[in-house]
């Protein structure tokens, strides 16, 4: 018998080989383990997304899988194996690792759904000896090993990098960028069965779910999958470049993919994104700016994030090197969007409420920054965009939030912490035009509670990073800042109340 988890649900992951032990005859395995849901608060529309995935991956499976509705994948195992052999291959997180190498009857073969083995990028990162673990070299390796948006030995167009004609803001007097739609699925009798089943649970006190759970937005099944991708490259991919950084209110996708979910769910293998995308390069109907920032985005950051994870190990996600130890407020946890006041974060938050996404920069330099300007703990900020992103899975947390957005990992994976005052996002999108609060305004009943949070943040980590090439620059303007004293009582009187 073979096993797939929830986040295994394409056709790389039944390929039959010897490595994994998987055969073309193996019956299949499904486990629907309640306690998982038990166990977290999650966004109602990220549990909808992941049972009816696993539902519509059996159905399509028919006879040939059992799908099995337990308490713990423990119960189910035993259940359907007794004691019978079982392959798997490797999970997504230290936890379902452990739990797999705890069962003596299960086998566990490789990975799926990543380009690069675990043990090659060990090989590659050991082998850089002192130096620093830079994504940017990892991206170009992995460009060379994989044939991406390569002329022979030197990279398409001759630049191994276009952030330069990319990371534009947005362009101004337009509500939403014009470009069409991106593909929505449409639900089905599967969905309302899950719908039926999540209501019932909640009403009986068994679990708890934050957020809406409108029509679903992101695919469910291979076909879709294929759509959305299909439908990205086609449409979407030539503007994916340039606008990759900024923010509209309006229009909370502008020219992002919203693969991820799929991606995340083994819905589609990695390989035929990058695929899709350098081959509508090579015929002339995508720009290679965007293209390589897609490929970038994918075979680069997707890709050393889901190495860092296993690099790394399990320790890391209690990095904690700023000391940050605050909890997060209910607000916030509830996903409050109406309580605050500040025009991005409401926005921001209410995205995230509504749908269980946004994009990178609204994770990063709304949302975490936020969170990293009032020193939350960094555990519990990963526990929340796990719980409340659609796309959130262990793997992805730990290097995005630990070491990107938070920096608890005090630069492991980021040369500086991700901050900013309200003036970055003034240019980055369209954001702070009739908020309450002036970007400009440190102190005040105007202050932008990002401006006066980030002067906040160097000052208080001012010893640490004073160090920092990166950060020295700025640390040194606090110096020059008549209003220091003010800035610090204003963030004290603050609380943690919204903003
Ligand atoms: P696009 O902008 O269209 O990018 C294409 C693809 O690249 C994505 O679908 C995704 O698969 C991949 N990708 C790009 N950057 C990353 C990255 N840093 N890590 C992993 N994959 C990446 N991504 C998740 O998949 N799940 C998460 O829970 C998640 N949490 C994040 C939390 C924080 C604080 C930050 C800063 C980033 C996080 N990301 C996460 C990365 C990124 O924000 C999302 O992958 C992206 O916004 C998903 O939307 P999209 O599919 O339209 O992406």
């Amino acid at each position: 018998m073979h096993w797939l988890f929830g986040d295994q649900l394409g056709p790389h992951f039944l390929r039959p080989s010897k490595d994994s032990g998987l055969t073309r005859e193996a019956p299949l395995l499904m486990i629907e383990a309640r306690s998982v849901l038990r166990r977290r608060r999650f966004h109602r529309a990220k549990a909808h997304l992941v049972l009816s995935a696993m539902r519509h991956r059996a159905a399509e499976l028919g006879d040939r899988v059992v799908y099995l509705r337990a308490d713990t994948y423990r119960e189910g195992l035993a259940h359907a194996a007794g004691g019978g052999p079982v392959t798997v291959h490797h999970p997504t997180s230290h936890a379902a690792v452990r739990l797999v190498r705890s069962l003596p009857q299960v086998a566990m073969g490789p990975a799926r759904g990543f380009l690069a083995p675990m043990a090659d990028f060990a090989a590659w990162a050991d082998g850089r000896g002192d130096r620093r673990l830079r994504q940017e070299d990892f991206y170009r390796w992995m460009r060379q090993r994989h044939d991406l948006l390569m002329d022979g030995d030197a990279p398409a167009g001759g630049r191994w990098n276009y952030d330069h004609d990319n990371r534009l803001p947005p362009p101004r007097n337009v509500p939403t960028l014009p470009v069409p739609a991106p593909y929505r699925p449409r639900e089905d009798e599967i969905d309302d069965e899950v719908r039926r089943d999540l209501d019932q649970w909640e009403k009986d006190g068994d679990v708890s779910f934050v957020g809406l759970d409108g029509p679903r937005l992101f695919p469910a099944t291979r076909t879709e999958a294929r759509t959305a991708l299909k439908r990205f490259v086609e449409h979407r991919l030539p503007t994916f470049g340039p606008y990759e950084d900024a923010m509209l209110t309006a229009d909370p996708v502008m020219s992002h993919s919203l693969l991820s979910a799929s991606l995340n769910l083994g819905l589609l293998d990695p390989a035929e994104c990058v695929e899709a995308a350098e081959a509508a390069w090579r015929s002339g109907a995508a720009p290679l700016n965007s293209v390589e920032g897609f490929v970038r985005q994918i075979a680069g950051w997707r890709e050393y994030v889901w190495q860092l994870y296993w690099y790394f190990g399990e320790d890391y996600r209690d990095a904690n090197v700023l000391r940050h130890t605050a909890e997060l407020p209910g607000w916030w946890s509830d996903l409050d969007a109406d309580d605050v006041r500040a025009r991005c974060l409401h926005t921001v938050l209410a995205q995230v409420r509504d749908t269980g996404w946004t994009h990178h920069i609204p994770r990063l330099m709304v949302l975490g920054s936020y969170a990293l300007q009032r020193g939350w703990d960094p555990a519990a900020v990963m526990d929340w965009f796990h719980r409340c992103f659609v796309d959130g899975y262990d793997w992805v947390m730990a290097p995005n939030v630990v070491g990107m957005s938070q920096y608890a990992d005090g630069g492991r994976t980021t040369t500086k912490p991700y901050t900013s005052g309200g003036a970055y996002i003034d240019r980055m999108s369209d954001l702070c035009g009739p908020c309450p609060y002036r970007p400009g305004d440190r102190t005040g009943e105007h202050a932008c509670p990002y401006t006066a949070g980030y002067w906040a943040f160097l000052d208080r980590h001012r010893a640490l990073l004073e160090h920092n090439h990166r950060t020295r620059q700025a640390v040194r303007g606090l110096d020059r800042l008549a209003d220091l004293d003010g800035v610090r009582r204003q963030e004290r009187a603050r609380g943690d109340g919204p903003p």
